[in-house]
């Protein structure tokens, strides 16, 4: 078992993180354009914290757009008592704090709980930025631990908070970890585990992915990065360097979006943004319903709203453009695809008929 390291300080403090340092955590620290003049805000990020850094905050614009409702809190965090802490049951027993372990071969292992910035319609805000959560070495020796016991285990999934907030020492030392169990766990075909990265770094602090943590994560493939990006404003010069640093490095990009009232619930920003993303070779992989988390109500769309989405982008763009839609069921059911019914007209025992992107059926007989 490897030893992780107390200090989490490189020598030179690199760029990201003198952004970091910059970020505003308190109300009164927003630019005058973005201020609230309502002081029952400053209970909300008593509650759940709030980090806004420099780059991010030069995105947005005015009050209420897409990128400011997803960074600077809202009084409906705390009025809107719709959800749960943890809908997703996502603290098992029976398995370590830090992981997850609901599908056969595959786990969620949460390394870190900070992020680059709080979301404010994050699944995890029971536990993102609560400093008495952050997980030790203690815990992630614990998850390792697990992983190492448990042979069926070929796909781990390192999540937060955002893993890429850990310096690179911290993040090789679990990625190496990780990779010198998964890389003995080879199948007849010699395919060996995989590992799997999600951030939303690439679309929040950019500037954090750098030459050498590119290095670094090339020695670790089979490796593959999922990010976070929601909107098309998030898709700037730097981000695009970003995604581009990471997929020269060999790495796989896809992307989770979520769903989100007054961010992205409509069909022209959905369309931007995943050819956007096409663009700089991330490849939209999930679009997820808003899960029903405890602080989140005021994000939520009804859930017909994904399905018409979905109906807008098949067909008419790129199919690479095109993410599955999910929802993460609640009670701990695992993601479960979400699509429009009306592309199976029928099943009989002449064959099928399926209705197309522009509502014209066709026949598809059995043998
Ligand atoms: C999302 C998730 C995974 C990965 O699911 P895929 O469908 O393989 O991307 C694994 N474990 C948990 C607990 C998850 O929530
Ligand atoms: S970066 Fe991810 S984990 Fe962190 S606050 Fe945003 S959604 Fe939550």
């Amino acid at each position: 078992m490897i030893k992780i390291t107390k200090s989490d300080e490189e020598s030179e403090p690199p760029d990201w993180r003198r952004i970091l340092a910059q970020s505003l955590t308190n109300l009164s620290e927003l630019p005058e354009y973005l201020k609230s003049p309502d002081e029952k805000l400053q209970e909300v990020v008593e509650r759940y914290p709030m980090k806004i850094n420099p780059y991010y905050l030069g995105l947005i614009k005015e009050k209420e757009d897409p990128l400011y409702n997803q960074a600077v809190p809202s009084l409906e965090e705390i009025t809107n008592t719709f959800g749960e802490l943890d809908p997703l049951h996502e603290e098992q027993k029976g398995v370590p704090e830090l992981i997850t372990h609901r599908y056969p071969d595959r786990v969620l292992f949460l390394v870190s709980n900070q992020c680059a910035m709080y979301c404010r319609f994050c699944t995890r805000k029971r536990k993102v930025g609560d400093p008495t959560k952050q997980p030790n070495s203690k815990q992630i020796n614990e998850g390792l631990e697990y992983i190492a016991s448990h042979s069926e285990i070929k796909d781990v999934l390192l999540s937060g908070g955002d893993p890429l907030i850990l310096s690179n020492k911290k993040l090789e030392e679990i990625i190496s970890s990780v990779y010198d169990i998964l890389s003995v766990r080879k199948d007849k075909y010699d395919s060996s585990g995989i590992i799997r990265i999600g951030t939303r770094i690439p679309a929040v602090l950019p500037q954090r992915i750098t030459p050498d943590l590119c290095e670094m994560l090339k020695k670790y493939h089979p490796l593959y990065i999922n990010t976070h990006f929601n909107h098309p404003k998030e898709i700037t010069p730097e981000s695009r360097k970003a995604c581009t640093m990471l997929t020269n490095a060999g790495i796989p990009l896809g992307n989770q979006t979520v769903l989100l009232k007054n961010v992205n619930n409509n069909i022209k920003t959905m369309k931007s943004l995943n050819r956007g993303l096409i663009s700089m070779r991330v490849k939209p992989y999930y679009l997820y319903q808003c899960d029903p988390v405890k602080g989140v109500g005021h994000f939520i769309t009804p859930p017909e709203k994904i399905l018409k989405i979905y109906e807008s982008l098949r067909g008419h763009i790129s199919g690479l453009a095109v993410p599955l839609p999910v929802i993460d069921a609640p009670g701990g059911g695992g993601k479960i695809p979400f699509l429009p019914e009306r592309y199976i007209k029928e099943i009989n025992e002449k064959g099928v008929f399926l209705t197309n992107y522009l509502g014209y059926t066709y026949f598809y007989p059995r043998v």
